[in-house]
Formats: structure tokens, sequence, C-alpha cells
């Protein structure tokens, strides 16, 4: 399982920094960005995005 940000669809609102509660989402060139080493994949972003932009990956990661 991935979080997958679709950066066309990013505004860079933010919003998702704002939820995450392991600081694993910032804003570069702004866009966000997730740092795989933080986040624990539960999923708090995806719904508190406004434009739809984050989802969880199909690709299964072994
Ligand atoms: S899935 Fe959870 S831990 Fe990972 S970036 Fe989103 S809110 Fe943060």
């Amino acid at each position: 399982m991935k979080i997958l940000v679709d950066r066309d669809k990013c505004r860079g609102s933010g919003e998702c920094v704002k939820v995450c509660p392991r600081d694993a989402i910032s804003l570069l060139e702004g866009a966000a960005t997730i740092d795989e080493s933080k986040c624990d994949f539960d999923g708090i972003c995806i719904p508190a995005c406004p434009h739809g932009a984050i989802s969880f990956s199909e690709e299964e990661v072994e």
C-alpha cells in the first residue's frame, strides 16, 4: 500500500499537511509531498484534500 499525491490535482492548499498526525507531508514547489519514511498509511489525509488529489495506490508493496 502506498499513498499517492496527484500533482496535477494538488493546489497546494496544505489541508493535508495540517491533518497528518505524523508530520509526513510537506509542500514542495506548490504541491504536497509525502515522506514515506514517516507515513503509516492511515489514510487520514485522503478525505482532508478538497481537490481529491490524494489516494491509496493500487500497487502492493512487498
Ligand atoms: S496516510 Fe496518514 S501518516 Fe500518511 S501522509 Fe496521510 S495522514 Fe500522514
